[in-house]
């Protein structure tokens, strides 16, 4: 029964570069490894947006062949559909947060409904969180406002210019209506509690009967994930990383940055060989 790979992409996979924390020419001499290779995965309007290294498309080819890999995103369906990672085009993939579970490239219909009708049921609609943003974020740090796939919202924002009370009260807000924020990198995340990326994971391992779930994550957006999993990494950055969090079966890496990304799909790999 071969080993569950359910891997969030950016910043955890793939990384824009000015994600990639590779030692940069301030390094002292001599001290710096050489730089890796990387493989540009996705463009954007022409132009490179996001990379891993060369030995991590190698490691995910082989994955491929090892493992059901199900890239696990928060990215909408147009966004996701954007990255070419290296080998076979997979078959379940998860985007929106689990709001959308795509079977070979196709939305699974029966799934969003479901996740809809949980949403109705459980949390306070779209539009009020959306309006609630709009009005108390300050016009002078906020970039874009964003509602993705009818199912949450995001503010891109000047992060060093975002009060940190702003972020605080916003959580607290946001939970009293069963919604979660995150804050990741350039954006600001308002997400319904229910939609997450572990029941989508759920519903493809039901499917596909496949084994041990191995999980990784860098984002508040990832924990439900990581916990769900029975093995799961993170990296040494991001928002996990930068509050402590851990919990049983979830490694703390020390990388940080692309190689992180690369050592992800190098402990994924061990892994799922193990189980096989
Ligand atoms: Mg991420």
């Amino acid at each position: 029964m071969p080993a569950l790979v359910a891997s969030d992409l950016d910043r955890t996979l793939i990384y824009s570069a000015a994600a990639l924390q590779l030692p940069g020419p301030d390094a002292p001499a001599g001290e710096a490894p050489p730089a890796p290779r990387l493989l540009c995965v996705e463009l954007y309007e022409g132009k490179p947006l996001s990379y891993l290294t060369e030995t991590a498309a190698r490691l995910l080819r082989e994955l491929a062949g090892t493992a059901v890999f199900v890239p696990t995103t928060t990215r909408t369906r147009a966004q996701y559909r954007r990255i070419l990672l290296p080998g076979p085009a997979p078959r379940y993939a998860v985007c929106a947060n689990g709001g959308h579970l795509l079977v070979d490239g196709e939305s699974d219909p029966g799934w969003h409904r479901q996740v809809r009708e949980l949403l109705a049921a459980r949390c306070a609609p779209l539009a009020e969180v959306r309006e609630h943003l709009l009005r108390t974020a300050g016009p002078e740090w906020v970039r874009a406002h964003r509602v993705a796939e009818d199912l949450f919202v995001y503010l891109v924002v000047d992060r060093e210019r975002v009060p940190e009370t702003w972020v605080k009260d916003l959580g607290v807000w946001a939970e009293e209506r069963g919604w979660t924020v995150s804050l990741q990198g350039r954006k600001v995340y308002a997400v319904p509690q229910p939609l997450t990326k572990s029941a989508a994971v759920r519903e493809v391992a039901r499917r596909t009967g496949a084994g041990p779930v191995l999980g990784a994550g860098d984002s508040l957006l990832d924990a439900d994930l990581l916990l769900a999993a029975d093995r799961a990494w993170r990296p040494g950055h991001g928002e996990l990383a930068g509050t402590g969090w851990t919990a049983p079966g979830v490694t703390a890496l020390p990388e940080r940055g692309v190689l992180a990304g690369e050592r992800i799909v190098r402990e994924f790999l061990w892994a799922a060989r193990a189980h096989r």
